[in-house]
């Protein structure tokens, strides 16, 4: 009786130096490898569904300008960490091993209190640093059956399912087991919908008997641009792999050939149980396509057909694991203090200019989803059209948080945005730079500006320029650059090019 007698006006006089601190925000980080915002339902998607995206966009902020620095994956996850470009986190390329003795924001919310996770890919090769738990896919990692790298103490450990679900059962078992007095950050990153875009057991029979609707530039035939658009290696007609389009290896195929490797390592990890569903699904269809003979665009057709329905499926599954998070929270009340980011690594082609795959500049690979729900602080359903970037997410995650931004960060906080303000000096131009020259699908080191209208883009290692005029050409088929009426417009683009190099530290290659 003593005791509380007189503890109870010490409260009271604790409680009277003003309010009460708020709580410090849950984030869960749930991200994905190739979603392209034109495969988001919130996004406007002619092609697919997407409800428990769409679901975060919703109840809170869709962001249509969300640009990535360096189009590519393990890079785009560096600056994600480090809140800085590829040329000072070194991770330059996709070769390139992450140096995880550098600051990173799960470092600082790990020193700031919170409870730290990481599940599924991760792709930086060394091992994670900065959070408690982890437990990622090595390499770009399996979509059946994957093997995983576990921490602390980097061990392998074998699942048996399908990849997808796999993370969000890591992700939800995690949940449950951590420690509650603690602000948590848990991000929750997926192999899907990454090449070569095998569906889960649940989807592989979704949209049979449809035909997706076509891209309008499916045939582009590159005319109007420098040249490295028509040297791409990544079209959907010349350079999409049997495997990738789900045949299997001829009968006789040597062990060391190329596909029989890659078959082995995809087809060849599932059980018996899961190859018989899989083959009872490919088979038929592949043999009617055998039958068929197709030819020319018919065959660009079809190819197209396979390899949008098998991403889609993938991103089903996706989605439904993001259902199963969500639900999750709602379930146990921590949606009510608990922000949640959708966002992917970059945006992809989804058959525009006839492409799979991602790297350029251009606009679908430039471009990627970014959804963020916060409860009490995002006015629901709102849309930003500000140039955002991957390369704020680690200080926007600070501020959340209230931890301080280190001043070394490029990035800036979303959060006045987030929060309706509409900062004044908010950046109005952004700056690109791709540097993984020819090494695979035959795109060269390229940088560039890209303003609200227009688009400056600099193929250095030929010494091309392309300038688009976003307004008037949003697909980007007719470049401007050295048109005559284009010289004002051009010179302002190439004076913002150098001074955001100067403003980022980037001296390589000299301008
Ligand atoms: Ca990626």
């Amino acid at each position: 009786m003593r005791l509380i007698a007189a503890s109870a006006p010490l409260l009271l006089l604790l409680a009277g130096f003003g309010p009460t601190p708020a709580e410090p925000p849950n984030i869960l980080f749930i991200f994905t490898d190739d979603h392209a915002y034109q495969a988001v339902g919130a996004y406007g998607s002619r092609l697919n569904r997407t409800p428990n995206i769409d679901r975060i966009a919703r109840e809170g902020m869709r962001f249509d300008r969300a640009l990535v620095t360096n189009s590519i994956c393990a890079p785009s996850r560096a600056v994600i960490l480090t809140g800085k470009y590829s040329h000072l986190n070194g991770v330059l390329d996709n070769r390139l091993q992450f140096d995880g003795s550098q600051q990173t924001f799960p470092k600082l919310l790990q020193e700031a209190g919170y409870q730290t996770a990481l599940f599924g890919k991760w792709h930086l090769k060394s091992a994670p640093t900065g959070f408690d738990d982890w437990e990622v896919l090595p390499g770009q990692g399996a979509y059946y059956n994957p093997d995983m790298r576990v921490g602390p103490d980097d061990r392998r450990r074998r699942h048996t399912g399908y990849t997808t679900d796999i993370v969000t059962d890591l992700s939800l078992e995690w949940l449950k087991n951590r420690k509650p007095d603690q602000p948590f950050l848990l991000m929750s990153q997926h192999k899907a919908p990454h090449r070569h875009w095998m569906p889960g057991p649940e989807h592989l029979t979704l949209y049979d008997g449809e035909r997706i609707r076509e891209p309008p530039t499916l045939f582009d035939d590159y005319s109007g641009r420098a040249s490295p658009a028509a040297r791409n290696r990544m079209e959907i007609g010349r350079h999409m792999t049997a495997h990738d389009l789900k045949f299997r290896p001829p009968p006789g195929t040597p062990r060391d050939d190329p596909f029989m490797i890659r078959w082995n390592r995809t087809y060849g990890r599932m059980n018996p149980d899961q190859k018989a569903v899989w083959d009872a699904i490919y088979g038929p269809k592949n043999e009617a396509f055998q039958a068929a003979k197709l030819k020319g665009k018919e065959l660009v057709r079809w190819k197209y057909q396979r390899y949008i329905k098998d991403y889609l499926r993938c991103i089903a599954s996706v989605d439904d694991n993001v259902g199963r998070l969500l639900r999750y929270l709602d379930a146990t009340g921590l949606a009510r203090n608990t922000i949640v980011v959708y966002s992917s690594d970059q945006g992809f082609y989804l058959g525009e200019h006839g492409w799979f795959d991602k790297r350029w500049m251009y606009r679908e690979s430039l471009r990627t989803p970014l959804v963020i729900r916060w409860p009490g602080a995002v006015e629901p359903g709102s849309v930003s059209r500000d140039l955002v970037s991957n390369l704020d997410y680690a200080a926007t995650f600070l501020e959340m948080a209230g931890v301080r931004i280190p001043a070394r960060m490029q990035g800036r906080s979303l959060v006045p945005i987030l929060k309706g303000e509409a900062p004044t000096d908010w950046r109005r131009s952004f700056y690109y730079h791709y540097y993984e020259s020819q090494l695979a699908h035959g795109v060269p080191a390229h940088e560039g500006v890209r303003t609200e209208r227009y688009k400056l883009i600099r193929f250095y290692e030929s010494g091309e320029w392309e300038l688009f005029d976003l307004e008037r050409d949003p697909q980007e088929l007719q470049s401007l650059y050295d048109r005559r009426g284009m010289e004002q417009v051009t010179a302002e683009l190439y004076a913002e090019l150098k001074r955001l190099r100067e403003f980022y530290g980037v001296s390589q290659p000299p301008l």
